[in-house]
């Protein structure tokens, strides 16, 4: 069981406290998320490895069982119906090659169903995106979303029967839901075709369900995006997705979340940019400025010279971070050099004097190219 202990998984001590267990979930998380390893299946099974350890120990009721029976603590629940789901932990667990992964991963995060007919079939995962603004993403934001999905149909609460006394037992697959078929030396099993899975044939299906225990409605949901969240990120809601046939347990609804680009900063994780345009007097005289940041407007001193792109940092003015909301990264402010039109002539003229006193020639008059084209015949003779 040492190859797989969930503490060392995450590194932490049999006492860690809730908040170090999740502080080192989450370090490792991002550390392994698919999303920033791509293609990359180590990473992947650490990811699901981590995940699968956090789930049991953030948990206080769970971990306390685990901490009391182990590995063990989690098989109880599994063990009717004829598919022995010891062979699932075994390999998980067992260090017999780690060839089992995938199964136990479906249990606890809800992949495909893995589950025998005792629990039912589990019903789909949904997915969703909503959008919010870089303002919203900012401060934390609580979205309603809407939805259907399929939830227990309510007639025959969820039974799929018309009478609720006329289940059998599938004959086929006697109430296990899978069925096996040997090939060789190795026995394939695989979902029941009369039952679908379920273990149960009905006889008087519910007419509003057609025997199926669920039905599709529309449905919604409140969820809470934290502060800093990122642009495609994805959050789980459990239980929030399909309900399972004929009382199956519910799958989860994931919700993408995109932050929409904005007007005036950009984002780079915590950081954002902003290009300030600044009149050509102020980057050359000096004074202050006022820049945007997202909540309010700041004074922003320039200092006499300032060239184009030059980038001041506003500290604390970015993203707040979402891990610790409390931290936020800085604002960048990037000047651009604002060159003025439609001078009126007085203006015109006093930019001349200026250039002129610079010692700046051809400039200010609409003939300069001819002056300088003058100039230049007038050199080569
Ligand atoms: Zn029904
Ligand atoms: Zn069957």
């Amino acid at each position: 069981m040492a190859a797989n202990d969930f503490y060392q998984t995450l590194g932490v001590s049999r006492d860690a406290s809730d908040s170090e267990i999740k502080k080192a979930y989450r370090k490792l998380a991002v550390q392994y998320h698919p999303d920033k390893n791509p293609g990359n299946k180590e990473a992947e099974e650490k990811f699901k490895e981590i995940s699968a350890a956090f789930d049991v120990l953030k948990d206080p009721e769970k971990r306390a069982k685990y901490d009391q029976f182990g590995h063990d603590a989690f098989r109880g629940g599994h063990t009717s119906g004829g598919v022995d789901p010891f062979d699932l932990f075994r390999d998980v667990f067992g260090g017999s090659g780690g060839g089992g992964f995938g199964s136990i991963f479906e249990d606890f995060f809800g992949g495909s169903s893995s589950s025998n007919a005792s629990d039912g079939i589990r019903g789909n995962d949904l997915r969703v995106t909503v959008s919010i603004t870089l303002e919203q993403a900012a401060k934390g934001v609580e979205k309603e979303i809407k939805y259907s999905r399929h939830t227990e149909c309510s007639p025959c609460d969820g039974s799929g029967s018309s009478d609720k006394s006329s289940k059998t037992m599938c004959h086929t697959c006697g109430g296990v839901g899978q069925v096996a078929s040997n090939q060789g030396f190795i026995s394939i099993r695989r979902k029941c075709p009369t039952c679908n899975g379920s273990g149960i044939t009905i006889d008087n299906p519910c007419s509003s369900c057609n025997g199926q225990g669920r039905s599709k409605s529309s449905d919604s949901v409140k969820v809470k995006i934290p502060a800093g969240i990122n642009d495609n990120s994805r959050l789980c809601s459990r239980g929030r997705g399909d309900a399972g046939p004929l009382n199956g347990p519910f799958g989860d609804l994931y919700v993408d979340v995109q932050v929409t680009p904005h007007k005036v900063f950009e984002r780079d994780e915590d950081d954002l940019f902003h290009e300030l345009y600044i009149p050509f007097t102020l980057a050359t005289l000096g004074g202050t400025v006022e820049a945007p940041t997202l909540d309010g407007k700041v004074t922003l001193k320039i200092p006499a010279g300032t060239p184009c792109n030059k980038t001041f940092r506003i500290r604390d003015k970015g993203m707040p971070h979402l891990r610790s909301p409390a931290n936020k990264g800085d604002l960048y402010v990037k000047t651009i050099i604002d060159v003025p039109t439609n001078l009126n002539k007085e203006q015109k003229q006093k930019l001349v004097d200026f250039g002129v006193s610079c010692g700046d020639k051809d400039i200010g008059d609409d003939s300069s190219i001819l002056k300088k084209a003058k100039r230049f015949f007038e050199a080569d003779s």
